[in-house]
């Protein structure tokens, strides 16, 4: 099902930038700003999901790209009036649910039942406390939901009738279930049933599935955030993978896989395969490594896309407490963005013809 293009080279590091906002802080690896010692240090960075993208029209190229500049800019508004992460992250993970070019929210992929199941989730670095939702079929910010769960409960995870029921109570917004469908969803759902039924009698369909399922592109939106307080935050939502069975739940609301925050390392949000990013406790290994292995973010994410999940299958975004901000990929594109207080604003999809291999 991965469609590729051909003149991609995969090893190469597609978009990695440790903007160093003190002149005392770890050395970046590539561009590199020095800014006055005194400013108050904020950053942020989003990601609309790995993968190959190279079917996007210019229209839908430029919509794709005017969303990620307004959650971008959203986020960043709220930093730079000394704003919470937690508040940064949450509005510009809700931007990008209500945007239909991405997976999550509107524009959630459909299941292969037809429905749309929604899973969010969200970290606070200062604390560790998080909120989680899987499973959601009316909820139209996921991500709420999940900060609903982090502030008005105990528990961390809350999945599929049991979260819809909390929606309800705690009151935010509900949605009828056609409200996440596109035309284009809704046209790769047909593609998708089309293709599955042709090869139903190759595999034993429903009771074995591929453990690395590789989608033209993931799409999950994710945003990671450090305030001018020193706190970190990271925030993750999806519809999940296309034609999901049996109510599958994979990453984005598993704190540890897909989401993590803590202000002694990082915060991080994941997109890809979500299978691989459980089993390798993805977002945790790379702030493990930080902790414990002394490595720098830009290090302990590369192990992960570079060397331990396999090619195609993954993309992050990063900030440590210093403001460095990672954005990283093994896909042939991931459409992201990220700002700080030196004044940068820049978002992209395919990778940075200027990276290094
Ligand atoms: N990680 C998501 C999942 O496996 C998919 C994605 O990134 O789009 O549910």
């Amino acid at each position: 099902m991965k469609i590729m293009t051909k003149n991609v080279s995969w090893g190469m590091k597609p978009w990695l930038l440790a903007a160093a906002l003190f002149a005392c802080s770890s050395p970046a690896t590539s561009p590199a700003q020095t800014v006055e010692a005194e400013s108050p240090r904020y950053a942020i960075a989003i990601h609309g999901g790995a993968g190959g993208w190279e079917n996007l029209s210019p229209e839908k190229r430029a919509e794709m790209l005017a969303s990620l500049e307004k959650a971008l800019g959203a986020g960043r508004d709220i930093l730079a009036k000394g704003g919470s992460s937690l508040d940064a992250v949450e509005q510009a993970v809700r931007i990008l649910e209500d945007a239909p070019n991405f997976n999550a929210g509107r524009g959630a992929t459909f299941t292969a039942t037809g429905q749309h199941q929604l899973d969010a989730s969200i970290m606070n670095g200062a604390d560790l406390s998080a909120g989680a939702v899987a499973g959601v079929m009316t909820v139209k910010n996921p991500i709420s939901l999940a900060r609903r769960v982090m502030t008005d409960t105990k528990h961390v995870l809350l999945a599929r009738d049991g979260a819809d029921s909390f929606a309800k109570e705690v009151g935010v917004e509900l949605v009828s279930p056609d409200y996440f469908w596109t035309d284009d969803t809704r046209r790769e759902f047909e593609k998708a049933k089309a293709e599955a039924e042709a090869t139903k009698k190759a595999t034993e369909d429903g009771k074995k599935t591929s453990a690395v399922q590789r989608p033209d592109h993931y799409g999950t939106v994710g945003c990671v955030a450090l305030d001018t307080h020193g706190n970190l935050a990271a925030a993750t939502s999806t519809g999940g993978l296309s034609m999901k069975k049996f109510g599958r739940v994979g990453d984005s609301p598993i704190i540890g896989a897909g989401t993590y925050a803590d202000n002694k390392t990082c915060a991080i949000s994941g997109t890809g395969v979500g299978e691989l990013f459980i089993r390798n406790a993805v977002c945790y290994d790379v702030a493990a490594r930080m902790r414990y292995a002394g490595a720098t973010l830009a290090e302990a994410a590369a192990v992960q896309i570079d060397e331990r999940l396999p090619k195609e299958t993954a993309g992050l975004i990063a900030v440590n407490a210093a403001g460095d901000i990672v954005a990283d990929f093994n896909t042939a594109a991931m459409p992201r963005g990220m700002a700080d207080s030196s004044g940068r604003f820049e978002v992209a999809i395919e990778p940075d013809p200027t990276s290094t291999p």
